[in-house]
């Protein structure tokens, strides 16, 4: 059995999970958007915050609302909505990131109502000086807006629980991370890919209880045969584990990301200070930035040049949803600054409804030409 079992079950079983938390805790489940939710403060009132994400199927049901030049990950998620994938619910929320996302809210707003719904104005110059004092000012409405939902005043202790059980959660993956930089690790992409995801679906008090489980067990495990090709994979909102399946099935293995369902969520913690509400504006405005947030220094490109040289990356596969604006923007530079750091990368753009196939093809076509610079 696979050490990264549960959280592959967690993954596949999403709704009929939040389900039963809902009927064994009798809490409300709230629905977010994007990783710039702060989730320490949802924490802290009790309520199980899931990430609403797509299903990878073709859908139909969203043409009448959201243009159909606007990312198909946005309107995956939202046909999630319209199809009552997310009956349960009890309320949705999003932190301002891109447009497409923000669409996919409004309307899911709109035609599948619950009763509580928050827009947070998240800042996208994060580096002004006075982002700080804005973001806090706007968690303290949202603080008081989760406290007139659900009927109970947030303390400090409350708050120090939400933030411990975040960065709890954050300091284990990472240290799963960590193990990815062996020359053969002990885990692959894909089951990197599964544990991140089911942190954004379950109760990370729950999660955190099997990441120490596969802590324990996981610097023993060995794996056999060469060294497979070192990959990254950075880009745009990815949560497809059957692509990177397929790649690993080359001979490949991915040692680090840079996705929201994969460092950018859970690198960096809410460090401990008087003023709570500050900590936690500091963590977000702090973070990896999305590209939307990254300007004017390109603190995120940094990030990226680091992750891949200290996991020893051969190779990178940068890749876009297609019609995602924020993210193509950045692809020509990345590309550069990797290649003047000795990195080849490889483009693909993204789309539910394109097979996998033709993505076979290119991917092992790359891993070829690393193999080749390899022997040279
Ligand atoms: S993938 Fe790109 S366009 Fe789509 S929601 Fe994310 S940032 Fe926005």
């Amino acid at each position: 059995m696979s050490p990264f079992q549960k959280f592959q079950e967690w993954h596949q079983n999403r709704h009929q999970y939040a389900q039963e938390w809902k009927a064994r805790t009798g809490g409300k489940v709230l629905g977010y958007f994007c990783t710039y939710v702060p989730e320490e403060i949802l924490y802290a009132a009790d309520v199980l915050p899931v990430r609403i994400l797509g299903s990878h199927e073709p859908e139909d049901v969203t043409e009448p609302h959201i243009f159909a030049m606007f990312c198909p990950f946005c309107r995956d998620c939202l046909a999630q909505g319209l199809k009552g994938r997310f009956d349960y619910l009890d309320g949705i929320m999003i932190s301002q990131s891109c447009l497409h996302i923000r669409q996919a809210f409004w309307s899911w707003q709109l035609h599948i109502p619950t009763s509580f719904s928050y827009y947070l104005p998240m800042p996208h110059h994060v580096q002004s000086p006075r982002a700080q004092d804005y973001l806090r000012g706007e968690l303290a409405q949202f603080k008081g807006a989760v406290e007139g939902w659900t009927g109970r005043t947030l303390t400090d202790a409350d708050l120090d629980r939400g933030m411990e059980i975040m960065n709890t959660n954050r300091r284990l993956m990472k240290q799963v991370y960590e193990l990815r930089k062996a020359p053969n690790p002990p885990l692959v992409g894909a089951d990197a890919m599964e544990m991140v995801l089911s942190s954004q679906m379950t109760d990370k008090r729950e999660h955190n209880q099997e990441l120490a489980a596969l802590l324990e067990k996981l610097p023993q495990q060995k794996r056999d045969g060469d060294p497979p090709v070192r990959l990254m994979i950075i880009g745009s909102e990815d949560d497809d584990v059957a692509f990177i399946k397929m790649a690993e099935s080359l001979g490949a293995v991915f040692v680090s990301d840079d996705h929201c369902t994969g460092t950018r969520y859970f690198w960096n913690e809410a460090l401990p200070q008087e003023d709570r509400l500050m900590a936690i504006a500091q963590r977000y405005l702090d973070r990896t930035p999305c590209p939307t947030k990254d300007w004017p220094e390109r603190r995120r490109f940094q990030q990226i040049l680091r992750l891949a040289k200290e996991y020893g990356v051969q190779g990178a596969l940068l890749i876009q949803q297609k019609f995602c604006d924020p993210h193509e923007s950045d692809i020509p530079q990345l590309a550069r600054l990797l290649k003047e750091n000795g990195i080849p990368s490889y483009f693909l753009e993204f789309d539910m409804t394109v097979p996998l196939g033709p993505f076979r093809t290119r991917v092992e076509a790359f891993l070829e030409t690393l193999r080749e610079e390899d022997l040279f």
